[in-house]
């Protein structure tokens, strides 16, 4: 069916209504989204990405109150989570929340099944180069052969390999958090599958802010990662020791079988990114949807796919009428990055103060920009005041 499409394209230049360079988690959203109102029928989309979805690439972990949009690919879910750091450790009961985990191969196994259904919707497979908009359409790149395309809206979810200077600025603070994890399967029941481990700090912190987290699928099964947001990544064979040495040293755990391997990288950045630029329209991660001071983006990214279709129904609104992430959270993120970028006090602190000092609930509401400002005034007299205000004054 995909190739058949490709080759449709080669044979003959298309013309579409939408086209969305990169086909991850931002633009399949917004993609399923649109089949499912059953409006779209007669707009003809085209999808591009370098490859097909054939790998279990990652695991998106995230929470929400009620059933949501990919509820029926969400591979587990948990209503209890454990913190733990060297003085305060809890296991915090989360409800109405629930913390749900799907697998990116599910996700793209199902988003895949569906829009090969439609045909008005094309797959290309081939690597963007350059991406240019006139006033007449849109030149993308694909395998070096420049294929042109008119009067079609673009959404794009990936970062350009050489972007200009000037989008990263010299003011901007650039963390990473990057993490390896390995599915492990225990021959004795060791896990307790009711309740995932959200952050354990119990870790050594001389790199920076280090974390381990457990996602038990079951009591033999688990999916164990080894977390840092720091200015540059491990050997890879760091993270495997330190991996190994969590397990061994706190979940008590000696024999086991690797089944499965993860390693992620994602930017934690106080850069600016704009959702409307000359070219389209920029999603996902590429569109600014990845919370700075924690890397969580699938909320995000499923919030700007609403906004997004329901836009595109609505006849009186534009696309750049939909709003970006409030200024207040903004700030808050650079916050954070300020401190944990210029040591102003460790993460282990400031997590543990969150935790330690707030409901759960609280907390999660906050991390996922939805907290009032009452709400967040409560929160922010808990963290440790000097090395705020400084960060604060540094970022103002
Ligand atoms: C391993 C990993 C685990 C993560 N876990 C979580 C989590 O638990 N919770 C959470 O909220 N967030 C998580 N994230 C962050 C975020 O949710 C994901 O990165 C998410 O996939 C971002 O969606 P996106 O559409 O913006 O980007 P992507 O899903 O990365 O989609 C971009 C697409 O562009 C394509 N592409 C890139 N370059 C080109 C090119 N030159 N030509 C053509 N196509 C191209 C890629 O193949 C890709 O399909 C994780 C990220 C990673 C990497």
């Amino acid at each position: 069916m995909i190739e058949s499409k490709l080759s449709a394209i080669g044979r003959r230049q298309e013309q579409y209504d939408f086209i969305f360079t990169g086909a991850g988690c931002a633009a399949l959203s917004v993609v399923m989204r649109m089949i499912k109102t059953g409006k779209f029928a007669d707009k003809k989309i085209l999808l591009i990405d370098k490859e097909p979805k054939i790998k279990n690439d990652r695991t998106w972990c995230f929470w929400e109150k009620e059933d949501g949009f990919f509820e029926n690919v969400v591979y587990k879910k948990w209503d209890k989570l454990s913190f733990f750091s060297d003085y305060f450790s809890d296991i915090m009961e989360i409800s109405p929340y629930e913390y749900k985990m799907i697998r990116g191969i599910d996700f793209y196994n199902y988003c895949f099944s569906e829009i090969e259904r439609n045909r008005n919707i094309d797959i290309l497979y081939g690597k963007i180069g350059s991406i240019i908009c006139d006033r007449e359409g849109i030149s993308i790149e694909i395998d070096n052969v420049t294929q042109r395309f008119e009067h079609a809206t673009l959404f794009n979810s990936f970062f350009p390999e050489q972007e200009p200077d000037s989008i990263n600025s010299k003011k901007d603070i650039n963390l990473l958090q990057h993490f390896k994890g390995w599915i492990i399967e225990t021959p004795h029941a060791v896990f307790d599958p009711g309740k995932a481990t959200f952050m354990d700090f119990r870790v050594d912190q001389a790199r920076g802010t280090t974390f381990a987290y457990v996602l038990p699928f079951s009591e033999t099964r688990a999916l164990v990662e080894y977390t840092l947001f720091t200015k540059d990544i491990l050997k890879y064979e760091e993270y495997d020791k330190e991996l190994s040495a969590y397990l061994k040293e706190f979940l008590k755990i000696a024999d086991y079988k690797i089944i499965e391997e993860e390693f992620g990288v994602i930017p934690m950045t106080t850069r600016k990114f704009d959702f409307f630029t000359g070219n389209g329209y920029n999603i996902g991660s590429a569109g600014g949807q990845t919370k700075a001071s924690s890397g969580y983006t699938f909320q995000f990214i499923q919030k700007q796919s609403r906004l997004i279709t329901e836009c595109l129904l609505s006849h009186d609104k534009s696309l750049s009428e939909i709003p970006g992430t409030p200024a207040r959270f903004l700030f808050y993120d650079k916050v954070l990055l300020d401190v944990l970028y210029n040591k102003r006090t460790t993460g282990k602190e400031v997590f543990t103060a969150l935790f330690k000092k707030n409901p759960p609930q609280q907390v999660l509401k906050f991390m996922d920009n939805e907290s009032s400002f009452t709400e967040e005034l409560k929160i922010i007299s808990c963290l440790p005041t000097f090395p705020f205000l400084k960060a604060a004054f540094n970022q103002f």
